[in-house]
């Protein structure tokens, strides 16, 4: 649709590739704001899909079904970083606001750009090399080892990745990958993870939101508390500097989500960059005034940026669908005994099955201060096992 007019009036229609938890979150916020969305998964019953105005089910590069959304929409986001920028470029070309764009996309999709990128700008990542073939591996400094071979596109969650002690490791992950092209990075000792969910609008105006405290577990991330306990001020204004440099460097629209690591000896390192709402900033909905959902509605509609700062102190838990199995036979969490805990909120992403290692909801637990907060996460985590 072109030849829109922004801010766009409520009714309109905006536009969501991928029908996960974060587009379900989205179409919640913008539907809040009163417009209507659309969202195209493969899928026919993703969790966006069930929540919105109107689902187009196709692949994320299906011409006919981008054509139907660029029709129905007047701005188009993703919720998943490995929606093709091709797909993005696709709905751009026919006159849609495309935020992110294509381009954007496309670093943060593959670590080796993303991280050519990020020390392109200044910012520290971890010592890493390339790998595209066993040469590569050959070459490799033996100060990478022990490391982490990652695939350089389509990992998430852990997945994709293998901690190789040495280079007859890395050769066998790197064959157990097909040949696919990978980073070989470091194995850093961390003093723990944090992240940082930015955003910036059409004009080039941008917010941070305050900084998460992650803990992550088998690869997923399972807890995240905000703003960061422990993390001191100066780092704090530190991730946020690297957060509205990279934002800007990738002359970014929407909302990007970059996770560091913090080492030992307290220096920064960036690990990655996800292009949309990102889970360590799910208490954005539940503390802060606008949530990192409302934020990406409100710069596809051309509406100003909400305020980022925390109301109050957070601890967010991931539920996996692990909940389900903790008596070895499958069993509904206790949703009622974990509600009872003061300054708590659920929020369930409408999946039918729980799996392991499935993310199937989340917990806010929001209190007068962090201690309290933790107090409750403490609770609840107790419940959920
Ligand atoms: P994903 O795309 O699956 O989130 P990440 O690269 O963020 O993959 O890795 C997932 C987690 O693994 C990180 O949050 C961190 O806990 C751990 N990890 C990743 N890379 C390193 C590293 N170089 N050194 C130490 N831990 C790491
Ligand atoms: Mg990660």
């Amino acid at each position: 649709m072109s030849q829109s007019v922004f801010p766009l009036a409520g009714g309109q229609w905006l536009g969501m590739l991928g029908g996960g938890q974060l587009g379900r979150m989205f179409v919640h916020a913008a539907q809040a704001m009163g417009y209507r969305v659309a969202v195209l998964d493969p899928a026919a019953d993703s969790p966006a899909g069930a929540a919105a105005d109107r689902q187009i089910v196709a692949a994320y590069d299906d011409a006919v079904g981008l054509d139907a959304l660029a029709a129905q929409c007047a701005a188009v986001s993703t919720e998943f970083e490995n929606v093709p920028a091709a797909s993005l470029q696709r709905l751009a070309a026919a006159g849609v606001r495309v935020g992110p764009a294509g381009e954007a996309v496309a670093i943060t999709q593959d670590r080796i750009a993303e991280k050519a990128f990020v020390a392109s700008q200044g910012v520290p990542v971890a010592p890493h090399v390339a790998v595209r073939s066993v040469a590569d591996l050959s070459a490799a400094p033996d100060a990478l080892f022990p490391g982490i071979l990652k695939l350089a596109s389509l990992g998430y969650d852990g997945k994709g990745q293998a901690v190789v002690a040495d280079r007859e490791q890395a050769v066998a992950a790197f064959r157990e990958f097909g040949g696919a092209a990978c980073v070989l990075e470091a194995r850093l000792e961390l003093a723990y993870e944090v992240s940082i969910v930015v955003a910036r609008d059409f004009e080039g105006r941008h917010v941070a939101y305050p900084v998460s405290r992650n803990i992550h577990r088998n690869g997923i991330l399972a807890v995240s508390a905000a703003p960061a306990p422990g993390l001191p001020a100066a780092l704090a204004e530190e991730v946020e500097r690297i957060g509205l440099t990279l934002v800007a460097g990738l002359d970014y629209r929407g909302v990007l989500c970059i996770e560091f690591f913090v080492l030992r000896d307290g220096s920064l390192v960036v690990n990655e960059m996800a292009p949309r709402p990102h889970n360590s900033g799910h208490y954005t909905i539940d503390a802060c005034l606008c949530s990192q959902f409302e934020q990406q509605a409100r710069v596809l509609a051309g509406l100003p940026l909400g305020a980022t700062r925390a109301l109050a102190p957070s601890v967010m838990l991931n539920i996996l669908g692990d909940a389900w199995f903790a008596t070895g036979e499958q069993r509904e969490p206790d949703w009622a005994g974990m509600l009872a805990v003061p300054g708590s909120r659920l929020h369930l992403y409408g999946k039918r099955e729980p799996r392991v290692g499935r993310k199937m909801g989340h917990i806010t637990c929001v209190g007068v201060s962090m201690t309290q907060a933790l107090a409750g996460a403490r609770a609840v985590g107790g419940i959920l096992g």
